[in-house]
């Protein structure tokens, strides 16, 4: 299954907002490769370079909310799939004497997450300004509230195009990020019909675009990274986490040494 990438940039006064796509493609030839040996270094090479970030928050941690039906769905295992990807970054900050996430509304079912901000139009940024309090991580569904498919003026829209596993999208200004929201895809990938993905393989790379990374390397199709091509880039940056593509079924929960590499860059 091969879907390109695709980003949108859209300027909000003086705040500017800008998404980032995530999907899927063939299997690389890429080999197991990457373990974290230095946890504490940031080595930028070249061939990604300062262009490769987003920007970086002022503080951390960053405040985060699960949508409220990941708790509800599977008994609350993709909530616990979501809260063991934030342990992951986590565990890279509290090196660093920080905390990277701080997830609110930590219950249980019912009493847990919020439900996803409602919406009449297929733009991220309009969920995104919804809530400029926290960072959402919202479920979108063939139905409800956070359903996939809008109309507006009469014509269907989709907020996740088909193949787009999961978006990022900033809240900027003058260049550090102030808000954020992320996507996941339960209407296209993980409902009845369709493909598996691991939603925390998803979420720990949804969650590096929170932060400021951008892709490892450059899908093409106008992705917004400075990164060198993902057909011509060293196996450490198609292992790593911010890689941008996940394949069906693939498990990929572990930060690996150039997502150290970089994210020791911006904090
Ligand atoms: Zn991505």
């Amino acid at each position: 299954m091969l879907q390109n990438t695709r980003s949108v940039f859209i300027a909000i006064i003086s705040l500017a907002t800008t998404a980032i796509a995530c999907s899927t493609r063939a299997p690389s030839s890429s080999t197991e490769f990457g373990r974290v040996t230095n946890f504490t270094v940031c080595s930028l090479p070249n061939d990604q370079g300062e262009g490769s970030f987003q920007g970086r928050w002022a503080t951390l941690p960053v405040p985060i909310v699960i949508d409220r039906d990941f708790y509800l769905a599977n008994t609350g295992e993709q909530a616990n799939q979501i809260r063991a990807a934030v342990v992951e970054w986590n565990t890279w900050a509290q090196i660093k004497g920080l905390t990277a996430f701080d997830i609110q509304n930590n219950g249980s079912s019912l009493g847990a997450g919020d439900a996803i901000p409602v919406t009449n139009d297929c733009n991220q940024a309009t969920i995104t300004n919804a809530r400029t309090d926290v960072v959402g991580i919202w479920k979108v569904q063939a139905g409800g509230d956070g359903r996939n498919t809008r109309t507006v003026n009469g014509n269907n829209c989709q907020l996740l195009e088909t193949g787009v596993q999961g978006k990022t999208d900033w809240l900027i200004s003058n260049g550090t990020i102030i808000g954020a929201s992320i996507l996941l895809n339960f209407d296209g990938f993980n409902s009845s019909g369709t493909a598996s993905l691991d939603t925390q393989s998803l979420a720990l790379h949804e969650l590096g675009h929170v932060l400021g990374l951008l892709h490892s390397c450059n899908p093409g199709s106008g992705d917004t990274t400075a990164a060198i091509s993902c057909d011509e880039a060293p196996a450490q940056f198609l292992e790593a986490a911010m890689f941008p593509f996940l394949l069906i079924n693939q498990v990929r929960r572990a930060l690996l040494q150039n997502d150290y590499n970089r994210i020791n860059c911006l904090y």
